[in-house]
């Protein structure tokens, strides 16, 4: 292409579009959450765990989509217990304690759908109940005879980690410090930026 000639790779823009302001709601980080943690009765034995504080501290700050992942993987209220268990193979089982019916596959595949739609959605982080074979960050991981043999991060949260490790997560445990609240918020923000388009407020 000659020095004078015009590089025409770039088309200028012929109209000027602005960009439209988003309002304070729209631009607060968007938090997927454990249903059982906004006390709603979704565990397995048909209770729930409110965590009333944690959303008082939270409430103004965040947009919360509530989530329960093995209600909507179709295994209704109540249900009979699950934990994890180390397969004979190594990879981690989740298991109904009493029959011995394996859930892994189905709760693998939830967790796969889950994440796709949230993300389409947008998402920008996540309070995940401690210690659920599914929400749970450090689970009890036991053997077949539910002797523990260490921890392990439930199945949705599994899926988190390998298909969305930018995402921040949490659980209300963690969240009872004021600092670990801080910086979960900073890193959702940071998140909704990305996503939005905005100027980051990592600070
Ligand atoms: S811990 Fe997770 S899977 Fe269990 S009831 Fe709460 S939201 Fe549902």
């Amino acid at each position: 292409m000659h020095a004078t000639e015009p590089y025409h790779g770039f088309q200028p823009l012929t109209q000027t579009t602005k960009p439209r302001m988003l309002n304070s709601m729209e631009s607060m980080p968007v938090i997927a959450i454990s249903q059982c943690l906004m006390g709603h009765a979704v565990r397995y034995d048909g209770t729930d765990k409110h965590a009333p504080s944690l959303l008082l501290t939270l409430e103004h700050a965040v947009r919360f989509i509530p989530i329960c992942p093995e209600v909507e993987a179709g295994l209704g209220i109540p249900r009979p217990p699950m934990r994890i268990e180390l397969g004979n193979t190594g990879s981690n089982r989740l298991v109904v304690i009493n029959s011995r019916e394996d859930h892994t596959q189905l709760l693998s595949d939830y967790a796969e759908r889950k994440l796709n739609e949230l993300r389409t959605d947008g998402v920008d982080g996540f309070i995940l109940k401690a210690r659920s074979p599914s929400c749970g960050k450090a689970s009890p991981l036991t053997n077949a005879d539910g002797k523990r043999v260490g921890v392990s991060p439930g199945f949705f949260v599994q899926e988190i980690q390998c298909a969305a490790p930018e995402l921040p997560v949490a659980d209300e445990e963690e969240l009872r410090d004021d600092k670990k609240v801080e910086e979960f918020l900073k890193q959702a923000r940071h998140c909704a930026a990305l996503r939005l388009g905005t100027p980051s407020q990592k600070r």
